[in-house]
């Protein structure tokens, strides 16, 4: 049945998506996510992050490429490649009428879960939403809906769980649930692929991070090397003595007053040292006082780079 094999929980070659009024939104997009990992999806708003996992969801249809989810082609098999995914999208839908219990029931029905192999309460539980399983749907807050789209994506115990930024507009308390959960399938085995406007989250969750942008893949790494391609960094400075003038020098990129004794400078760590930095400064006769330093960050990374695929286009 498997029409492609490949250890690739996902695999999409040159996606192409434009939208009836003319907007291109993936322009030939290419990415594979593995098995078993944590995959960040990152980009700004209108980068084509939904209608990339909406393709997978089978909820729109894509104009160009090829999309394979664990082996299944989703146009030649897609009913095998819908029962290798869950996905919980960034809108919230749900009919009003039904209790959570319902809800997943009737999910679970329209996988074919037979009915000793359902796990309603188990999922609800799972989401901290066992009191609430025979309220109807449109009583559930915000966040209890958001809880719920989990749960009713994996009524068919998918490898794949895929959320479309789930932590959009949730608390920290439920956002932080919601990762330990994630976490827990993770250690199960299942493959998660998230999108997120929160760096820091991918950078803290992420085994590997892509990044779209205009509707292309500008970088596809593990976390670990897309943090340390960000090469500014910055330092504040204090010195022994209050600044006549902005000290000037080769070696920064950037240098400002943040009071008569403060400078904060950024430098590129590709190009120079800290070493140098300080140097620069002791030389124009300032004693150190107190050095600080901040780790780049994905939000460096992640301005560098679209300032340059932007700089590119
Ligand atoms: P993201 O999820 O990264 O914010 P989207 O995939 O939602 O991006 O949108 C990508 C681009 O496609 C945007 O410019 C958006 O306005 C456009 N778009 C999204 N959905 C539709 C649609 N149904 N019809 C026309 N344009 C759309
Ligand atoms: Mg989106």
């Amino acid at each position: 049945m498997r029409c492609d094999m490949t250890d690739a929980a996902i695999l999409i070659e040159d996606l192409e998506k434009t939208y009836a009024g003319g907007k291109r939104a993936l322009d030939g997009v290419s990415l594979e996510v593995p098995r078993g990992q944590i995959f960040g999806l990152l980009g700004p708003n209108g980068a084509g992050k939904s209608t990339l996992i909406n393709i997978l969801a089978g909820l729109v249809n894509k104009t160009g490429g090829r999309a394979t989810i664990w082996g299944f082609d989703i146009d030649v098999h897609p009913r095998n490649a819908k029962a290798s995914i869950g996905i919980v999208p960034q809108e919230i839908i749900f009919d009003p009428f039904f209790t959570p219990f319902e809800t997943l029931e009737i999910q679970a029905g329209l996988y074919g879960v037979p009915k000793e192999r359902r796990r309603s309460m188990e999922l609800l539980r799972a989401m901290h939403l066992e009191d609430k399983a025979r309220a109807y749907s449109r009583t559930l807050s915000g966040g209890m809906k958001r809880r719920l789209l989990v749960a009713k994506a994996m009524v068919h115990s998918p490898p794949i769980l895929v959320l479309d930024e789930p932590t959009a507009g949730v608390d920290i308390e439920l956002r932080q649930q919601l990762w330990d959960y994630v976490r827990s399938l993770h250690a199960e085995g299942v493959t998660i692929v998230l999108t997120t406007h929160y760096l820091e989250e991918a950078e803290e969750l992420c085994d590997r991070i892509a990044i779209i942008n205009h509707g292309r893949l500008i970088a596809n790494e593990a976390t670990r090397t897309l943090v340390g391609m960000a090469q500014e960094k910055a330092v504040e400075v204090t010195v022994d003595r209050d600044l006549a003038a902005i000290p000037a020098a080769d070696c920064f990129d950037k240098i400002e007053m943040v009071n008569e004794r403060t400078l904060a400078i950024t430098y590129r760590k590709d190009r120079v040292n800290a070493g140098e930095v300080l140097a620069a400064l002791q030389k124009d006769g300032l004693g150190i006082v107190d050095v600080s330093t901040r780790e780049a960050d994905l939000e460096d990374v992640f301005l560098n780079l679209t300032r340059a695929a932007n700089a590119a286009a």
